[in-house]
């Protein structure tokens, strides 16, 4: 896998075959569906304990809530930085499940790596080369989400800045592109995330919230997702979506959540996974 390399032409008919990922206790890319879910930004204690219960009742194999945020408006809630790991610590005690939180600058590397069990690149950093080798360095799981304008190819050789430096542990995801279509937040690429599971050894896994920010259409593209073949969600949940800081027009409430895990299982097992 160490050298592995997107080749030149990727037309290859065979598929090449997923190395899965081990995040904390779970392991993502194996005969296991992977459901990450959580708030889009820690809030309070209360919000991330109340969603963190919730979900893994459902079955989530991991959780996630970011710490620093990528805000589109500088005059929007930023996240509240470090002193949110207070609660990262409580609920990875708590409920046992991994938690996984996005690093926005190098700096932040020490700060995150040993409180999370890996650690997210955003959309808008997909492309920041610096910050993708300063990961490469580290030995923690990256989740690499897709630019926002990004082409696959370039998508799969951000991934090879990562593992250039050694660092084997990395996970796809595919979180919407910017199209001319309005009604949805991004356009959901889903022949691209399988593509992209096609054509490297990573495994890959999608944002419908992102992708969609419609909560509406978030369930019927996690199903899509699962037949597909592709190695797992993320989807944000909230226990009061109209009063979220962040991103609450997209986020699931935990009922919401739950109806969403009750819908996958058939289709999991039909597609022969659990
Ligand atoms: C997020 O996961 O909260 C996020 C900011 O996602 P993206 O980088 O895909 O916009
Ligand atoms: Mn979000």
């Amino acid at each position: 896998m160490l050298g592995w390399m997107l080749p030149g032409s990727a037309d290859a008919t065979t598929a090449v075959s997923t190395k899965p990922v081990q995040v904390g206790p779970t392991p993502v890319g194996g005969s296991r569906f992977t459901l990450v879910a959580g708030p889009c930004t820690i809030e309070t204690r209360e919000q991330l304990l109340t969603v963190a219960r919730r979900v893994r009742l459902d079955g989530a194999s991991a959780l996630r809530g970011g710490v620093f945020k990528m805000r589109t408006d500088p005059r929007s809630f930023q996240g509240l930085g470090p002193a949110a790991l207070e609660f990262v610590d409580e609920v990875r005690r708590e409920t046992g499940l991994p938690f996984i939180v996005e690093v926005t600058a190098p700096e932040q590397i020490d700060v995150l790596a040993g409180r999370v069990d890996a650690l997210q690149v955003g959309s808008r950093n997909m492309h920041n080369y610096y910050l993708l080798k300063e990961l490469g360095r580290t030995r923690v799981p990256i989740l690499l989400k897709r630019g926002l304008a990004a082409q696959l190819r370039e998508w799969l050789l951000a991934a090879e800045y990562i593992l250039a430096g050694g660092n084997e542990a990395i996970i796809l995801c595919e979180r919407g592109i910017r199209t001319f279509e309005p009604e949805t937040r991004n356009t959901l690429d889903l022949a691209g995330a399988v593509w992209a599971r096609h054509h490297s050894p990573f495994p890959v896994l999608v944002d419908p919230s992102h992708a969609t920010g419609r909560p509406e259409l978030i369930a019927p593209m996690c199903l899509a997702a699962a037949a597909a073949g592709l190695d797992g969600v993320m989807v944000e949940v909230h226990p009061e979506p109209e009063a979220a800081l962040a991103d609450g027009f997209q986020a699931l409430t935990p009922d919401g959540f739950t109806a969403l895990a009750t819908a996958l299982a058939p289709v999991l097992a039909a597609v022969g996974r659990s």
